[in-house]
């Protein structure tokens, strides 16, 4: 783009996505800029801070990692509970975020805070940015939008606003170690569930509703709380409350979408049962970023494409079962089915039965 500041890859957002993105496509080669709106990566935490196993890896930087979970403990209306194998990691999230972005950085990424993109001219291949009050044009051969689940990228490109689960959280003192996670499936909670992620001293305690039930968000978990402190299990302080959505439609219909690919949860790569969407984040961000390179850098024309087709082939048929399973727990969820565990064991992800057909 003649007379305009310009890089080879503009990566929009810096979460685990765009963190990730950024430090694949810089160490592919490339230029890249990553731009986040946040003034300090990773604040404020908007999650239950919970990563699998196999992201243990990305958990090494010191103050990361809280402490480690061994299993799952599904909790039925009936009062039956399932335990499962879940093992994984409790980390601080705003420390495992600034640390990817230290690492894209250290491959060679620039890096703006405070600076929002508020418009995308696609033809042009040119974003508009925003930071400490100056609006400044630039231009991409290719943009990663890694801007989260209300995508201003994909708003910009005028493609479909993703359907999302609305949450709310609260840290809590624990008042006895735990070694797992509880999760809680009720008609307390249509359309979602709520949780316990321990974290050392403390809890994660959240939820998430179906957004026709997002009113009552905080009487739901101001009720689960006190039940929590009657049952002496954790203190009556809340230390720290967040939110924020989950977006729970599945995959976008396109993720590489002339020359913009859409990562984590701008690609709607989330789990919509559990909420999950850090993996997912960290290998989709690490996928475009090194298809970003090959493009730019080895003249693979058909990179873009393929990074589109590995990540359905990773994660569609996954994704798709969710969005079955949601939507069936929807429609059945003012069913007067007496046997409501059966209803839920098809709807959560520790029962065999979510994996049997319908
Ligand atoms: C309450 C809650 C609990 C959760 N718990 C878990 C959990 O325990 N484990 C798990 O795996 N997942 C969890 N998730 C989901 C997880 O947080 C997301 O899947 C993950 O953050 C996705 O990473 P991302 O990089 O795609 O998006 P994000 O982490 O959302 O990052 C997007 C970034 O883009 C920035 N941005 C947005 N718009 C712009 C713009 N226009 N210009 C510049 N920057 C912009 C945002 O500020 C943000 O930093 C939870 C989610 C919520 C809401």
């Amino acid at each position: 783009v003649k007379g305009l500041a310009s890089v080879d890859v503009l990566v929009v957002g810096l979460g685990p996505a765009g963190a990730r993105a950024a430090a694949t496509a810089a160490r592919g080669g490339t230029k890249v800029l990553g731009v986040e709106r946040k003034k300090e990566v990773g604040i404020p935490v908007q999650c239950a801070e919970f990563v699998p196993l196999p992201l243990s890896g990305y958990a090494n930087a010191n103050g990361v990692l809280t402490q480690r979970v061994a299993e799952m403990a599904s909790l039925l209306p009936s009062g039956t509970c399932q335990r499962s194998l879940a093992p994984g990691l409790m980390v601080d999230r705003a420390a495992f975020d600034a640390a990817l972005v230290r690492d894209a950085q250290h491959c060679g990424a620039a890096v703006s805070l405070a600076t929002r993109v508020v418009d995308v001219d696609a033809k042009r291949s040119i974003a508009t940015l925003s930071a400490r009050g100056q609006q400044v044009e630039i231009g991409y051969r290719i943009l990663i939008a890694a801007d989260g689940p209300h995508s201003t990228v994909g708003e910009k490109l005028g493609l479909p606003v993703l359907d999302t689960v609305h949450t709310r959280q609260y840290t809590v003192p624990l008042r006895q170690p735990y070694s797992d996670t509880d999760v809680w499936l009720s008609d307390a909670y249509p359309g979602g569930y709520a949780w316990l992620f321990p974290k050392g001293a403390v809890a994660n305690l959240g939820l998430g509703l179906h957004k026709r039930h997002t009113r009552n968000l905080k009487q739901a978990l101001d009720r689960l709380h006190k039940t929590m402190v009657e049952e002496g299990r954790v203190g009556s302080d809340v230390v720290f409350r967040t939110g924020g959505a989950i977006p729970v439609g599945g995959l976008r219909d396109g993720l590489a979408v002339g020359n913009v690919l859409f990562v984590g949860d701008a690609a709607g790569l989330t789990h919509p049962i559990t909420g999950a969407g850090i993996a997912a984040a960290v290998a989709s961000g690490e996928r475009a970023g090194e298809a970003a390179a090959d493009c730019l850098v080895r003249g693979r024309s058909d990179a873009l494409a393929d990074f589109e087709l590995e990540i359905r082939e990773q994660y569609e048929k996954t994704l798709k079962r969710a969005v079955e399973r949601r939507r069936w727990l929807q429609q059945n969820w003012a069913s007067s089915q007496p046997d409501r565990d059966a209803q839920y064991r098809k709807a959560w992800v520790a029962f065999p039965e979510y994996f049997a057909p319908l």
